[in-house]
């Protein structure tokens, strides 16, 4: 089912998730028994994350995107990153694709890899967006960012960049992970402003242990309000406490979210059937 046909027919918020395959030097069924597990929960689909390694590595998205969709029975997403890939290598992934069954694709651009030249013919996620449009009938997704992408110059260019990458061709968009429900809501009212009407979930990282939130602020520089520091904090050194009061934050945030009359909730599973589920359970009655 397409992505867009669920938002056009839905009558809940969405609650999606996040997962990643495992890399290369691991066997990719060392996921599986926990993929089963997080697609017991039944979400209403699963985004499946394209990995910055070669060939073989990227290969595994398809092929968990696969697993996903037609063994255990959920809608699956497959990303797909353009910056550092040519035509030929898009087209592969296209075509895998579409003999796996795939039919809805997150289209990004990607970072760009240290020391690599980047190729040149997609620049932004848009040019992957509209390239993918005259490549068969694939429903598109994009990313987008409350805190503003880091690149951009500031908020009002990178709702407009924004912009471009609906009209070539993304129906439905994932928020980039944030702690402070009301920079996601500023963020909603500038897109209204900027005329996208398309459907925007909210993605929420449920912090489990204390690497994971130096690494990923670290990476997408999300602001951490007072109360989530004061949390770290306190909970630092005792671990199961600390993931006992990540998933209470997220699911504070999530109840915020949807009260707030939100589209969709993508959670980041970080793999984790335990928290997944712990949030799943929380959740579930108030879609
Ligand atoms: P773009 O939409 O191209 O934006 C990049 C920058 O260019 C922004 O600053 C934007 O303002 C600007 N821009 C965009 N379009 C234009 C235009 N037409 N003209 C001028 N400027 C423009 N990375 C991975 O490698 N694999 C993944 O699986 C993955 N999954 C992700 C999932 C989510 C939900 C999110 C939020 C991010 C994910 N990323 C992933 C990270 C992503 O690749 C990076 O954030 C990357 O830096 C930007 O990708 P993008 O598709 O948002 O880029």
């Amino acid at each position: 089912m397409k992505i867009t046909d669920m938002f056009s027919n839905k009558t809940k918020t969405i609650l999606s998730f996040e997962v990643f395959p495992p890399k290369k030097n691991s066997p990719i069924d060392s996921v599986y028994s926990k993929l089963e597990e997080i697609c017991g929960l039944k979400p209403d689909f699963i985004s499946v994350t394209y990995g910055a390694g070669g060939s073989g590595e990227r290969s595994r998205t398809c092929e968990i995107a696969s697993k996903i969709k037609n063994d255990f029975g959920v809608e699956s997403v497959a990303h797909l990153t353009c910056v550092n890939s040519t035509k030929a290598d898009i087209d592969a992934r296209l075509v895998e694709f579409k003999e796996h069954g795939i039919e809805n694709i997150f289209a990004l651009r990607g970072d760009y890899i240290d020391g690599a030249e980047p190729q040149k013919n997609f620049i932004y996620a848009s040019d992957l967006c509209a390239y993918i449009r005259t490549k068969g009938d694939f429903d598109l997704s994009g990313a987008c960012y409350p805190e503003v992408h880091s690149e951009a110059a500031d908020e009002v260019e990178d709702v407009l960049n924004l912009k471009k990458k609906v009209e070539a061709g993304a129906e439905h968009l994932i928020s980039q992970l944030f702690f402070d429900n009301s920079l996601f809501y500023r963020f909603i009212e500038r897109t209204k402003i900027a005329g996208i009407n398309v459907p925007i979930e909210a993605g929420i990282m449920p912090v489990t242990n204390k690497n994971q939130i130096e690494q990923m602020v670290s990476m997408c520089g999300a602001s951490l309000p007072a109360k989530f520091s004061k949390i770290m904090q306190k909970y630092g050194s005792k671990p199961e406490a600390l993931r006992d009061a990540g998933i209470a934050y997220a699911v504070e945030q999530i109840v915020d979210l949807i009260a707030n009359g939100v589209d969709g909730i993508h959670l980041y599973t970080m793999n984790n059937p335990y928290v997944a589920r712990k949030i799943t359970e929380a959740v579930s009655r108030l879609l």
